[in-house]
Order: C-alpha cells, then structure tokens, then sequence
C-alpha cells in the first residue's frame, strides 16, 4: 500500500503507479478529501518498498499481507476518514444508505403473467428492487433448471419479462448468472447481476461480472468462513467495481439429527462483516429458512444485526411455485415482513450509525 502525501500531485501520483505496474501489479488508486491511497493488487512481496518510499510525493509505502485489503474499512478510512459505509446505486435504489431496501420476487421466472402479477404485488408490499432466477442452481438435475435451461432464445425472453416487469412498477431488476457464458447476455437485461452461493469461490466468474461495471449482489458459501467470503468479494474490487453488496443467506447447520432449517442464519456474520468492510450487507432470511413460516422472524432478525436490507422469494401462490415454493411468502406476507423490519431499523438506527 503506498499512502501519498496530502500535497502529492496528479503527476506524483500517475508516476507511482507507472512504477507499480513496471513490477507486474495493478494498483487501486482510491483519491480521498483527505489524501491519496494506492492499493497494490498482486504479490506485494515482488515490490521494493524502500524505493518506493522515495518518490516524490510518497509519505509511507508499506506491505499489508491481509488476504483482503481494498474491501477493508481501514484501507478506505485513509483516503477518506468518513468512508465507512459505501452507498450502492441499482438503478435508483440506494442500498446501504438510511433506510432498508428489500429485494423481493419469485425464486425462478416462469411465465410473463406469473412476472408481472409479482411485481405488482410486492411493489405494493413495499419492495424496491424485483427478483426473479431464471439460471438456477440445482442439485439435482431432475428438478426445473429455470427458463435459461431451455437456450438461448428462452433465457432471452425470460430475460425481457423480468426487465418488462421492472419497468412496469419501476423497480429495478436482478438475476443470477450461473457461469461465465451468461454474463453478457444476463448483463443486457438487468440492474444487478447475482452471483450464487455455489459460485462464491468461482475466481474467473467473479473477475468477468465485475468487467461489466454493473452492481454485483453477492452471496456468501454455506460453508464459507467471513475471512473466506470477503477474501473473494476482493476479486471484484480489484477489477474497480466497488459496487458490490454481500449477502448472508445462511450457514450449513450443525449437529445430528434435524435443524428444522434449510441452513442456520449466521446473524453473527452481519455486524461483523459491517465492522471489517465499507461495502453493504443484505441478509436472505427465504434460503436460510427454507420454511415460510421462520421468514418473518428472521427478517426481523437480519435487520436488528444491521443489515442494510432483505432479499426474499414471494409468490401469490407459493405452491404454485416450480421451485422453493415451501419457502415464498405471498405479498400480503410481505408487506407484514417489510413493515415490522422498517420498525425494527427505527430501533436500532442510531446504534447501527456509531459501527
Ligand atoms: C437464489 O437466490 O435464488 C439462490 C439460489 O440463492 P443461494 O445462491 O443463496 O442458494
Ligand atoms: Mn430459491
């Protein structure tokens, strides 16, 4: 990390990083009120810090062996003291800002009526961005695939109903991709592209969305460790996309016998992530339940830890549903879920601006 003085000019600050890229590394160049940061972003250990050090404009230039740096609080709060939370735009929807933002929809797109129904229904239950899969991860190849399955030509068209809908009751949009061949087809047609649990680990996934300069949602590993998760959150932000919000959506349970839950919600991993990086963090309370009826609760209990908002499936009618309908709540449901939670941010909010 090389921290440039307060007076350093433009001209100082272009040569440091020519320097930096002679050695074979990128730099994150991060310029706050403050001062100037440069993020190095490859093997630190190849740079000679002592020469760095020298160069015009330069007050320190130190090696920061963290697994995760440019995501970090610290890295962001020498630039710019303020910086402790990062406001992500989708669309426009500021997520991360003062009031909760809930993403709701159904877990898979399945027709253009079922899309449009939906979105009129959780628009009125208060949600601002509009969900629906339409790449969707399975475990067993027997169960419906989602729309995308069926080619190019259906992805693209439930690809248009999702974005239709969005229009429509003026929400934006979001979808999951779930490899690398669907990013630029996924990326025309929506506000935020999801990356899955299962794909969290996935280095050149992670690499290409982030090229696409959109807001990314990304969702934590059922079995990732915090360290783990914003370790990888870093491959986006190193491609200069900071538009990335985290998502908790539940941990594998523990012990023998039953959990009565799909995962456990790691409420732990919310004011804690919230403490070691600026980017915001949603909680999905519809995965970690995989019950309809623990939606509320968890929600509730999401919002209290901190997040700065919800992602859940709703359906007029869950057991219509083709997939996860054992967890959608219907838009009444919602709207009982987003009013308590709006309650429950009240709470807590001045807690929640000293973090
Ligand atoms: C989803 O949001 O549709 C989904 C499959 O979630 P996760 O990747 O968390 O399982
Ligand atoms: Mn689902």
């Amino acid at each position: 990390m090389i921290i440039m003085k307060s007076e350093a000019t433009k001209e100082e600050i272009a040569d440091v990083v020519k320097e930096i890229k002679k050695y074979g590394l990128r730099a994150d160049v991060s310029r706050g009120a403050y001062r100037t940061v440069i993020g190095l972003v490859g093997d630190e250990s190849k740079i000679p810090f002592s020469h760095f050090a020298i160069l015009p404009g330069v007050k320190e230039a130190v090696m920061v062996e963290t697994p995760y740096k440019l995501i970090s609080r610290e890295y962001a709060r020498m630039s710019e003291p303020d910086s402790d939370h990062r406001v992500v735009r989708v669309g426009n929807v500021e997520v991360g800002g003062d009031v909760p933002v809930f993403i709701a929809g159904p877990c898979a797109v399945e027709s253009r009526e079922q899309m449009f129904r939906i979105a009129e229904g959780v628009k009125k239950a208060g949600a601002q961005i509009l969900r629906g899969g339409i790449f969707k991860p399975r475990t067993s190849v027997h169960s419906f695939q989602g729309l995308g399955a069926g080619g190019d030509e259906e992805a693209e068209e439930a690809l248009r109903w999702l974005h239709e809908a969005g229009n429509a009751f003026e929400m934006p949009v979001v979808t999951e991709i779930r490899g690398e061949g669907q990013v630029d087809l996924v990326a025309e047609y929506v506000d935020m592209i999801q990356i899955g649990a299962r794909n969290m680990y996935d280095q050149d996934l992670l690499t290409k969305v982030a090229r696409k300069r959109k807001p990314i949602l990304y969702k934590r590993h059922f079995g990732a460790g915090i360290e783990e998760f914003l370790s990888f959150a870093e491959y986006m932000v190193a491609e200069e996309n900071k538009d990335i919000i985290l998502c908790e959506r539940g941990i594998l349970p523990l012990g023998k016998g039953r959990s009565y839950s799909r995962y456990t919600l790691d409420v732990t991993a919310v004011p804690t992530i919230r403490r070691e990086t600026y980017l915001p963090i949603i909680v999905d309370p519809s995965h970690a339940a995989g019950r309809r009826d623990l939606v509320f609760d968890l929600s509730c209990a999401g919002v209290a830890a901190g997040a700065c908002g919800l992602i859940i499936e709703a359906h007029y009618n869950p057991v219509e549903a083709l997939v996860d309908g054992q967890q959608q709540v219907t838009p009444d449901e919602l709207e009982e879920i987003i009013s308590a939670c709006h309650a429950v941010h009240e709470a807590v909010r001045h807690r929640k601006n000293r973090d």
